[in-house]
Protein backbone atom coordinates (compact mmCIF):
# COMPACT_ATOMS: atom_id res chain seq x y z
CA UNK A 1 0.00 0.00 0.00
CA UNK A 2 1.16 3.61 -1.05
CA UNK A 3 2.24 5.74 2.11
CA UNK A 4 1.02 8.93 1.24
CA UNK A 5 2.64 11.92 2.85
CA UNK A 6 -0.23 14.31 2.54
CA UNK A 7 -3.52 13.98 1.55
CA UNK A 8 -4.20 13.34 -1.94
CA UNK A 9 -7.95 14.60 -2.89
CA UNK A 10 -9.98 13.26 -6.00
CA UNK A 11 -13.29 14.50 -6.87
CA UNK A 12 -15.60 13.03 -9.45
CA UNK A 13 -18.36 14.58 -10.75
CA UNK A 14 -20.92 12.36 -12.12
CA UNK A 15 -21.27 8.54 -10.19
CA UNK A 16 -23.01 6.62 -13.25
CA UNK A 17 -21.27 3.34 -14.44
CA UNK A 18 -17.92 5.46 -15.18
CA UNK A 19 -18.10 7.27 -12.19
CA UNK A 20 -19.14 4.51 -10.16
CA UNK A 21 -16.68 2.25 -11.47
CA UNK A 22 -13.66 4.55 -11.12
CA UNK A 23 -14.38 5.01 -7.58
CA UNK A 24 -14.52 1.20 -6.89
CA UNK A 25 -10.81 0.86 -8.86
CA UNK A 26 -9.50 3.62 -6.45
CA UNK A 27 -10.77 2.22 -3.64
CA UNK A 28 -9.30 -1.73 -4.64
CA UNK A 29 -5.94 -0.15 -5.13
CA UNK A 30 -5.93 2.67 -2.57
CA UNK A 31 -4.53 5.29 -5.08
CA UNK A 32 -5.69 8.26 -3.40
CA UNK A 33 -7.05 9.01 0.61
CA UNK A 34 -9.70 11.16 0.17
CA UNK A 35 -12.35 10.81 -2.26
CA UNK A 36 -15.80 12.85 -3.06
CA UNK A 37 -18.53 12.04 -5.07
CA UNK A 38 -21.13 14.37 -6.99
CA UNK A 39 -23.46 14.17 -9.00
CA UNK A 40 -26.84 16.22 -10.32
CA UNK A 41 -28.97 13.07 -8.61
CA UNK A 42 -27.48 13.59 -4.81
CA UNK A 43 -28.97 10.16 -3.51
CA UNK A 44 -27.37 8.10 -6.11
CA UNK A 45 -23.89 10.00 -4.88
CA UNK A 46 -24.71 9.42 -1.33
CA UNK A 47 -25.84 5.87 -2.37
CA UNK A 48 -22.69 5.23 -3.82
CA UNK A 49 -20.41 6.63 -1.28
CA UNK A 50 -22.02 4.41 1.28
CA UNK A 51 -21.99 1.06 -0.82
CA UNK A 52 -18.30 2.13 -1.30
CA UNK A 53 -17.41 2.76 2.14
CA UNK A 54 -18.86 -0.77 3.44
CA UNK A 55 -15.79 -1.94 1.51
CA UNK A 56 -13.30 0.03 3.14
CA UNK A 57 -12.61 -2.84 5.55
CA UNK A 58 -11.58 -4.82 2.80
CA UNK A 59 -9.29 -2.13 1.09
CA UNK A 60 -7.29 0.66 2.46
CA UNK A 61 -8.35 3.76 4.74
CA UNK A 62 -9.91 6.41 2.65
CA UNK A 63 -12.36 8.83 3.47
CA UNK A 64 -15.48 8.67 0.53
CA UNK A 65 -18.48 10.76 0.88
CA UNK A 66 -20.51 12.60 -1.44
CA UNK A 67 -20.66 16.22 -1.75
CA UNK A 68 -21.22 19.19 -3.64
CA UNK A 69 -18.74 21.72 -5.72
CA UNK A 70 -17.71 23.10 -2.55
CA UNK A 71 -15.41 20.45 -2.05
CA UNK A 72 -13.41 21.27 -5.75
CA UNK A 73 -11.84 24.08 -3.81
CA UNK A 74 -8.88 22.18 -2.62
CA UNK A 75 -9.15 19.18 -4.85
CA UNK A 76 -5.88 18.09 -6.80
CA UNK A 77 -7.75 16.21 -9.37
CA UNK A 78 -11.55 16.67 -10.65
CA UNK A 79 -12.68 13.75 -12.99
CA UNK A 80 -15.38 14.95 -14.73
CA UNK A 81 -17.86 11.67 -15.84
CA UNK A 82 -20.69 13.43 -15.83
CA UNK A 83 -23.29 13.48 -19.13
CA UNK A 84 -25.21 11.20 -21.41
CA UNK A 85 -23.86 8.11 -22.60
CA UNK A 86 -23.99 6.58 -25.81
CA UNK A 87 -27.55 5.01 -26.99
CA UNK A 88 -27.61 1.85 -28.90
CA UNK A 89 -26.08 3.07 -32.75
CA UNK A 90 -25.60 6.29 -31.54
CA UNK A 91 -21.51 7.22 -32.32
CA UNK A 92 -19.18 9.02 -29.69
CA UNK A 93 -19.57 12.00 -32.08
CA UNK A 94 -23.48 12.38 -31.88
CA UNK A 95 -23.41 12.88 -28.35
CA UNK A 96 -21.00 16.82 -28.82
CA UNK A 97 -23.94 19.38 -28.19
CA UNK A 98 -25.65 17.28 -25.51
CA UNK A 99 -22.69 16.87 -23.55
CA UNK A 100 -20.76 20.24 -24.71
CA UNK A 101 -23.63 22.41 -22.78
CA UNK A 102 -23.65 19.98 -19.66
CA UNK A 103 -19.59 20.78 -19.38
CA UNK A 104 -20.18 24.13 -19.60
CA UNK A 105 -21.73 24.35 -16.35
CA UNK A 106 -19.92 21.62 -15.24
CA UNK A 107 -16.74 23.52 -15.59
CA UNK A 108 -18.33 27.07 -14.38
CA UNK A 109 -19.64 25.84 -10.93
CA UNK A 110 -15.76 24.16 -10.36
CA UNK A 111 -13.91 27.27 -11.41
CA UNK A 112 -16.03 29.23 -8.92
CA UNK A 113 -14.92 27.87 -6.61
CA UNK A 114 -11.28 28.45 -7.17
CA UNK A 115 -10.19 25.03 -8.14
CA UNK A 116 -6.60 25.04 -8.97
CA UNK A 117 -5.39 20.99 -9.69
CA UNK A 118 -6.06 19.16 -12.62
CA UNK A 119 -8.72 18.15 -14.65
CA UNK A 120 -9.54 14.46 -16.13
CA UNK A 121 -11.88 14.21 -18.46
CA UNK A 122 -13.70 10.68 -19.37
CA UNK A 123 -17.32 11.93 -21.01
CA UNK A 124 -17.48 11.33 -24.52
CA UNK A 125 -17.05 12.40 -27.03
CA UNK A 126 -13.76 12.74 -24.79
CA UNK A 127 -12.01 14.90 -26.82
CA UNK A 128 -13.51 17.66 -27.93
CA UNK A 129 -15.01 18.20 -24.48
CA UNK A 130 -11.68 18.18 -23.02
CA UNK A 131 -11.25 21.38 -25.53
CA UNK A 132 -14.35 22.91 -23.73
CA UNK A 133 -12.81 22.10 -20.47
CA UNK A 134 -9.64 23.82 -21.35
CA UNK A 135 -11.64 27.19 -22.80
CA UNK A 136 -13.88 27.14 -20.20
CA UNK A 137 -11.57 26.63 -17.20
CA UNK A 138 -8.89 28.87 -18.60
CA UNK A 139 -6.53 26.19 -17.24
CA UNK A 140 -2.98 26.06 -19.09
CA UNK A 141 -3.16 22.65 -21.37
CA UNK A 142 -1.32 20.51 -19.29
CA UNK A 143 -3.76 20.69 -16.78
CA UNK A 144 -6.70 19.52 -18.86
CA UNK A 145 -6.48 16.09 -19.43
CA UNK A 146 -9.00 13.45 -21.78
CA UNK A 147 -8.66 9.50 -21.09
CA UNK A 148 -8.43 9.89 -24.81
CA UNK A 149 -7.32 6.37 -26.01
CA UNK A 150 -6.46 4.35 -23.04
CA UNK A 151 -9.23 2.47 -22.74
CA UNK A 152 -8.07 1.54 -26.57
CA UNK A 153 -5.24 1.12 -26.09
CA UNK A 154 -5.57 -1.61 -23.09
CA UNK A 155 -8.12 -3.13 -25.78
CA UNK A 156 -5.73 -3.17 -28.65
CA UNK A 157 -2.86 -4.71 -26.08
CA UNK A 158 -5.45 -7.35 -24.21
CA UNK A 159 -6.84 -9.04 -27.86
CA UNK A 160 -2.96 -8.79 -28.85
CA UNK A 161 -1.97 -10.94 -25.95
CA UNK A 162 -5.02 -13.26 -26.28
CA UNK A 163 -4.34 -13.71 -30.08
CA UNK A 164 0.08 -14.36 -29.51
CA UNK A 165 -0.86 -15.76 -25.91
CA UNK A 166 1.55 -13.72 -24.37
CA UNK A 167 1.05 -11.38 -20.77
CA UNK A 168 -0.89 -8.22 -22.24
CA UNK A 169 1.33 -6.48 -19.47
CA UNK A 170 4.31 -7.44 -22.00
CA UNK A 171 2.51 -6.37 -25.56
CA UNK A 172 2.94 -2.76 -26.12
CA UNK A 173 1.16 -0.56 -28.85
CA UNK A 174 -0.79 2.20 -29.40
CA UNK A 175 -3.85 3.53 -30.59
CA UNK A 176 -3.78 7.00 -31.57
CA UNK A 177 -5.76 9.48 -32.70
CA UNK A 178 -10.08 10.07 -31.92
CA UNK A 179 -11.52 7.89 -29.27
CA UNK A 180 -13.86 7.02 -31.55
CA UNK A 181 -14.36 5.63 -35.38
CA UNK A 182 -11.58 7.83 -37.04
CA UNK A 183 -8.81 6.01 -34.69
CA UNK A 184 -6.17 4.18 -36.12
CA UNK A 185 -3.81 1.04 -34.72
CA UNK A 186 0.03 2.03 -35.05
CA UNK A 187 1.21 -0.98 -36.00
CA UNK A 188 4.89 -0.17 -36.69
CA UNK A 189 5.68 0.64 -32.77
CA UNK A 190 3.60 -2.81 -31.78
CA UNK A 191 6.12 -5.25 -30.02
CA UNK A 192 5.79 -8.04 -27.74
CA UNK A 193 8.48 -8.42 -25.36
CA UNK A 194 10.53 -6.11 -27.46
CA UNK A 195 10.33 -7.79 -30.43
CA UNK A 196 8.23 -5.63 -33.29
CA UNK A 197 5.42 -7.21 -33.96
CA UNK A 198 6.82 -7.66 -38.25
CA UNK A 199 10.13 -10.21 -36.75
CA UNK A 200 7.37 -11.33 -34.04
CA UNK A 201 5.05 -12.71 -36.59
CA UNK A 202 4.59 -13.13 -40.25
CA UNK A 203 2.23 -10.14 -41.09
CA UNK A 204 2.57 -11.22 -45.36
CA UNK A 205 0.64 -14.13 -44.06
CA UNK A 206 -2.52 -13.41 -45.52
CA UNK A 207 -4.49 -15.09 -42.61
CA UNK A 208 -2.37 -13.39 -40.16
CA UNK A 209 -2.91 -9.69 -41.91
CA UNK A 210 -6.70 -10.38 -42.30
CA UNK A 211 -6.37 -11.58 -38.57
CA UNK A 212 -4.97 -8.07 -37.40
CA UNK A 213 -7.32 -6.35 -39.40
CA UNK A 214 -9.89 -7.46 -37.56
CA UNK A 215 -8.23 -7.69 -34.20
CA UNK A 216 -8.27 -3.49 -34.83
CA UNK A 217 -11.96 -3.84 -35.91
CA UNK A 218 -12.65 -5.48 -32.74
CA UNK A 219 -10.85 -3.03 -30.73
CA UNK A 220 -12.36 0.23 -32.68
CA UNK A 221 -15.76 -1.32 -32.38
CA UNK A 222 -15.23 -2.76 -28.91
CA UNK A 223 -17.73 0.00 -27.16
CA UNK A 224 -20.80 -0.79 -29.58
CA UNK A 225 -20.69 -4.10 -29.31
CA UNK A 226 -20.98 -4.15 -25.64
CA UNK A 227 -23.75 -1.57 -25.46
CA UNK A 228 -25.07 -3.56 -27.78
CA UNK A 229 -25.13 -5.98 -25.20
CA UNK A 230 -25.26 -4.56 -21.71
CA UNK A 231 -25.84 -0.76 -22.23
CA UNK A 232 -23.14 0.50 -21.17
CA UNK A 233 -19.01 0.57 -20.84
CA UNK A 234 -17.79 1.00 -17.27
CA UNK A 235 -15.12 -1.42 -15.91
CA UNK A 236 -12.34 -0.99 -18.49
CA UNK A 237 -12.59 2.64 -18.47
CA UNK A 238 -12.92 2.58 -14.90
CA UNK A 239 -9.65 0.76 -14.63
CA UNK A 240 -8.09 3.33 -17.29
CA UNK A 241 -9.15 6.19 -14.84
CA UNK A 242 -7.59 4.92 -12.16
CA UNK A 243 -4.57 3.92 -14.11
CA UNK A 244 -3.82 7.57 -15.33
CA UNK A 245 -4.57 8.85 -11.61
CA UNK A 246 -2.13 7.01 -9.90
CA UNK A 247 0.13 8.23 -13.06
CA UNK A 248 -0.83 11.92 -11.94
CA UNK A 249 -1.00 11.51 -8.07
CA UNK A 250 1.71 9.52 -7.68
CA UNK A 251 4.07 11.36 -9.88
CA UNK A 252 4.77 8.59 -12.25
CA UNK A 253 5.84 10.11 -15.58
CA UNK A 254 4.42 6.94 -17.24
CA UNK A 255 3.36 7.05 -20.60
CA UNK A 256 -0.21 6.83 -21.44
CA UNK A 257 -2.21 7.54 -24.61
CA UNK A 258 -4.24 10.27 -23.49
CA UNK A 259 -5.74 13.15 -25.09
CA UNK A 260 -4.21 16.54 -25.08
CA UNK A 261 -3.58 19.65 -26.78
CA UNK A 262 -1.19 18.97 -29.81
CA UNK A 263 0.50 21.91 -30.94
CA UNK A 264 2.80 21.32 -33.83
CA UNK A 265 3.78 17.48 -32.58
CA UNK A 266 2.64 15.19 -35.54
CA UNK A 267 2.56 18.15 -37.66
CA UNK A 268 -1.01 18.94 -36.05
CA UNK A 269 -2.07 22.36 -34.81
CA UNK A 270 -4.24 23.07 -32.00
CA UNK A 271 -6.65 20.08 -31.24
CA UNK A 272 -7.65 17.61 -28.36
CA UNK A 273 -6.53 14.13 -29.74
CA UNK A 274 -5.22 11.01 -28.48
CA UNK A 275 -1.28 10.53 -28.76
CA UNK A 276 1.33 8.69 -26.03
CA UNK A 277 1.99 11.28 -23.41
CA UNK A 278 4.25 11.25 -20.68
CA UNK A 279 1.81 12.36 -17.50
CA UNK A 280 3.10 13.51 -13.63
CA UNK A 281 1.98 15.57 -11.21
CA UNK A 282 1.66 18.64 -13.33
CA UNK A 283 -0.49 16.51 -15.90
CA UNK A 284 1.38 16.65 -19.01
CA UNK A 285 4.85 16.41 -18.85
CA UNK A 286 5.65 16.07 -22.57
CA UNK A 287 3.98 14.43 -25.73
CA UNK A 288 6.16 11.41 -27.23
CA UNK A 289 6.52 11.70 -30.70
CA UNK A 290 6.81 8.51 -32.50
CA UNK A 291 8.52 7.91 -35.91
CA UNK A 292 5.10 7.14 -37.73
CA UNK A 293 4.72 5.41 -41.23
CA UNK A 294 2.94 7.64 -44.29
CA UNK A 295 -0.35 5.74 -43.72
CA UNK A 296 -0.26 6.22 -40.02
CA UNK A 297 0.13 9.88 -40.41
CA UNK A 298 -2.17 10.36 -43.18
CA UNK A 299 -5.04 8.49 -40.56
CA UNK A 300 -4.05 10.61 -37.79
CA UNK A 301 -4.03 13.95 -39.92
CA UNK A 302 -7.66 12.74 -40.86
CA UNK A 303 -8.81 12.10 -37.91
CA UNK A 304 -7.04 15.26 -36.13
CA UNK A 305 -8.92 17.04 -39.07
CA UNK A 306 -12.90 15.60 -37.89
CA UNK A 307 -11.72 16.41 -34.60
CA UNK A 308 -10.99 19.65 -35.06
CA UNK A 309 -14.10 20.48 -37.01
CA UNK A 310 -16.54 19.16 -34.25
CA UNK A 311 -14.63 20.83 -31.62
CA UNK A 312 -14.80 24.02 -33.60
CA UNK A 313 -18.28 23.83 -33.74
CA UNK A 314 -18.78 22.46 -30.05
CA UNK A 315 -17.01 25.78 -28.86
CA UNK A 316 -19.04 28.23 -30.95
CA UNK A 317 -22.29 26.61 -29.98
CA UNK A 318 -21.28 27.27 -25.83
CA UNK A 319 -20.38 30.56 -27.01
CA UNK A 320 -24.03 31.11 -28.12
CA UNK A 321 -25.12 30.00 -25.07
P1 LIG B 1 -24.46 7.22 -16.75
O1 LIG B 1 -25.70 7.72 -17.39
O2 LIG B 1 -24.47 5.92 -16.03
O3 LIG B 1 -23.92 8.30 -15.72
C1 LIG B 1 -23.86 9.65 -15.97
C2 LIG B 1 -24.08 10.37 -14.66
O4 LIG B 1 -23.90 11.76 -14.88
C3 LIG B 1 -25.48 10.17 -14.08
O5 LIG B 1 -25.39 9.67 -12.75
C4 LIG B 1 -26.09 11.58 -14.12
O6 LIG B 1 -26.95 11.83 -13.04
C5 LIG B 1 -24.83 12.43 -14.06
N1 LIG B 1 -25.01 13.79 -14.58
C6 LIG B 1 -25.62 14.18 -15.71
N2 LIG B 1 -25.57 15.52 -15.83
C7 LIG B 1 -24.88 15.97 -14.75
C8 LIG B 1 -24.50 17.25 -14.29
N3 LIG B 1 -24.81 18.36 -14.98
N4 LIG B 1 -23.83 17.35 -13.14
C9 LIG B 1 -23.52 16.25 -12.41
N5 LIG B 1 -23.86 15.01 -12.79
C10 LIG B 1 -24.54 14.87 -13.93
O7 LIG B 1 -23.36 7.21 -17.90
P2 LIG B 1 -21.98 6.39 -17.88
O8 LIG B 1 -22.19 5.06 -18.50
O9 LIG B 1 -21.37 6.50 -16.55
O10 LIG B 1 -21.14 7.24 -18.95
C11 LIG B 1 -20.68 8.53 -18.64
C12 LIG B 1 -19.86 9.09 -19.79
O11 LIG B 1 -18.66 8.35 -19.93
C13 LIG B 1 -20.57 8.98 -21.16
O12 LIG B 1 -20.36 10.17 -21.89
C14 LIG B 1 -19.87 7.82 -21.82
O13 LIG B 1 -19.94 7.88 -23.23
C15 LIG B 1 -18.47 8.04 -21.31
N6 LIG B 1 -17.57 6.90 -21.45
C16 LIG B 1 -16.28 7.21 -21.77
C17 LIG B 1 -15.37 6.20 -21.97
C18 LIG B 1 -13.96 6.58 -22.35
O14 LIG B 1 -13.16 5.72 -22.77
N7 LIG B 1 -13.59 7.84 -22.24
C19 LIG B 1 -15.74 4.86 -21.80
C20 LIG B 1 -17.07 4.58 -21.43
C21 LIG B 1 -17.97 5.62 -21.27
Amino acid sequence: MVNFSKTRKVVVIGTGFVGSSYAFALLNQGITNELVLIDLNRDKAEGEARDLNHGMPFGSPMKIRAGDYEECRDADLVVITAGANQAPGESRLDLVNKNAKIFKGIVNNIMEVGFNGIFVVATNPVDILSHVTLEVSGLPKERVIGSGTILDTARFRYLLSEYFQVDSRNVHGYIMGEHGDSELPVWSHVQIGGVPLDRYTNLMDETINKDMTNLFENVRDAAYHIIEQKGATYYGIGMGLARLTRAILHNENSIVTISTLVQGEYGLDDVYIGVPTIVNEYGVRQIVELQLTNTEQQQLRESAALLKEMTGKALEAIKEE
